[in-house]
């Protein structure tokens, strides 16, 4: 296949595809820790405490479902409880396989009725693995799967346990597009309810500014479609709120006309050429259109070479955008040059495999309002050439800064950019070390930055008022009114308002 062909001879697919946690690696399951008794198996309550699930109760819960109940020593229990990154080794107590809304709505009553520990499994990418758990029930979405989509009114219905690559690939298919993000593994779940940043954003906005609609289960058992007219508090908390409100079984999304061949690449320097590169850029990006998305990366390959790299997606014109990209691939020399036109796909994918199921994971991340000197000198000067780890940004401005920060529960909209430090490693004798770095690089950058994005935060230490700032206050009432038992605290956790 061409794709395939320049994914492997070209620098730039190179360094997508040379991360050194590119290898997606098999994740070991370890041995069940529950073990079922005579009366019951041993569970976790919402506080903590270990309780005791009759098995009569979850027989019933099977019958109920459509989908299979599995508890430890299910053939596919080990498989289900897996999720993308491979340091969250969790032993739910059982996970409910779910197929519609009605399986949903047992499965959160069930929990309910018992206070039982809930985690929801949409996509399985949580970065701090919040969509697994110890001892509690998971209800795992990821057969609900699947988008379709009206060419008429141009929207797409993604149920909630779909991928990006799903809704791309479906609405590609019919010359039309929507906000994703950049690996296709991930879930349309825990991205949409978190923001959903992606290579289409300063034209149309995060992903939450393209949803129209959505079908939620909430903690009474309920099943609602929620919109602008229908639950309106819901809906405006689930565009940013996370999982906090509900299990979401379908969302529904503005699609937008688009030529999939676009203009986009990567153009890589050496890392010696940051400067020239980060001053042209600082410069430059105030002007930019709302076509083009672009953004630095920095990083050592598996050779040892370091680079700088723009990553560029043209959305627009690519005569017009030749026109505006030709200044910057006049900076310094790059090693190569990847810009051309290709299907959309082709970036929409090219991470895929760097970012594969089982490594083991952390990030950091923070909003940042402006592109000062002093903020790039501080990422000259922490770039770490630690082939473990890379530095990246998600450009934001254009739509997403459009949009006032309350009218989402997503509030950090007057950002130029998001700064990100990742990383991924196989051995896990290596975690600590490789988050220590990861940490120390990001602490040289976090002082230019105010806020984070919770979707690509590792860390879990602080609550998550101070993050979510003017927005908190609403949430929390909201959460009191449609969870006031916390059922969903397995997230960035708002504390239900009486
Ligand atoms: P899960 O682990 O299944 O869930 C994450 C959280 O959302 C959990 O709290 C879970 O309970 C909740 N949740 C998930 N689905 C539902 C649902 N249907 N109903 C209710 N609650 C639900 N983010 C971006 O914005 N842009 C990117 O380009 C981007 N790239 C990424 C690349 C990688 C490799 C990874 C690992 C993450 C990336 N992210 C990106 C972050 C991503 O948005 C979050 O990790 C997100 O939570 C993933 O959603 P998920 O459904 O796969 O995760």
């Amino acid at each position: 296949m061409k794709r395939r062909q320049f994914c492997k001879t070209t620098m730039t697919a190179g360094i997508a595809a040379a991360y050194p946690f590119l290898v997606a690696c098999e994740q070991k399951a370890a041995a069940p820790v529950a073990t079922v008794v005579d009366t019951g198996i041993p569970a976790v309550s919402l506080s903590g405490v270990d309780i005791e699930i009759e098995k009569a109760a979850i027989k019933e819960l099977g019958d109920a479902l459509t989908g299979p109940v599995m508890l430890s020593g299910h053939p596919q229990y080990d498989q289900a409880r897996q999720v993308w990154n491979g340091m969250h080794d969790k032993h739910p107590a059982l996970i409910a396989r779910c197929q519609n809304n009605q399986d949903i709505s047992h499965a959160v009553t069930f929990a309910r009725e018992r206070e039982l520990l809930v985690a929801v499994r949409g996509g399985g990418h949580s970065w701090p693995g919040k969509s697994v758990c110890d001892g509690g029930m998971m209800i795992d979405l990821a057969d609900m799967n699947g988008v379709s989509v009206d060419t008429d009114k141009k929207t797409a219905i993604a149920k909630g346990g779909s991928l990006l690559g799903q809704l791309d690939a479906a609405a590609l298919e019919h010359g039309l597009v929507t906000t994703a993000g950049v690996v296709s593994h991930t879930g349309v779940g825990g991205f949409t309810l978190g923001g959903g940043f992606g290579r289409l954003n300063r034209k149309h906005g995060l992903a939450i500014d393209n949803l129209l609609s959505a079908e939620i289960i909430t903690a009474d058992g309920q099943i609602r479609t929620v919109n602008a007219g229908q639950d309106p508090d819901l809906f405006w908390a689930i565009r940013g709120g996370g999982g906090n409100f509900g299990v979401v079984s379908h969302f529904e999304y503005q699609l937008h006309p688009f030529n999939r061949e676009v203009l986009s690449g990567m153009i890589v320097w050496p890392v010696e050429q940051a400067r020239e590169v980060l001053d042209f850029y600082t410069d430059w990006y105030a002007g930019l259109s709302d076509d083009l998305y672009v953004g630095p990366v920095m990083m050592t390959l598996p050779d040892g070479t370091a680079i700088i790299a723009m990553e560029t997606v043209y959305a627009g014109d690519p005569v017009d955008g030749e026109k505006e990209l030709a200044s910057l691939r006049k900076v310094g020399k790059p090693l190569e040059d990847g810009i051309k036109l290709q299907d959309y796909m082709v970036m929409q994918t090219q991470e895929d495999v760097a970012f594969g199921h089982g490594i083991r994971s952390y990030a950091k991340n923070g909003m940042v309002k402006e592109i000062t000197p002093g903020l790039i000198d501080a990422m000259i000067e922490s770039f770490r050439p630690d082939p473990r780890m890379a530095f990246f940004t998600h450009t934001a401005g254009g739509a997403v800064k459009r949009v006032d920060e309350m009218d989402t529960a997503f509030p950090h909209r007057n950002v130029e950019t998001m700064l990100i430090i990742a990383g991924g490693w196989k051995d896990p004798s290596q975690d600590a070390e490789a988050i220590a770095v990861a940490r120390e690089w990001y602490a040289q950058l976090a002082p230019f930055t105010g806020g984070y994005y919770d979707n690509i935060e590792f860390d879990d230490e602080d609550s998550g008022k101070g993050n979510y700032g003017p927005v908190y206050d609403r949430l929390a009432i909201i959460k009191g009114q449609y969870d006031p038992g916390n059922q969903f605290r397995l997230n960035r956790n708002i504390q239900p308002q009486a």
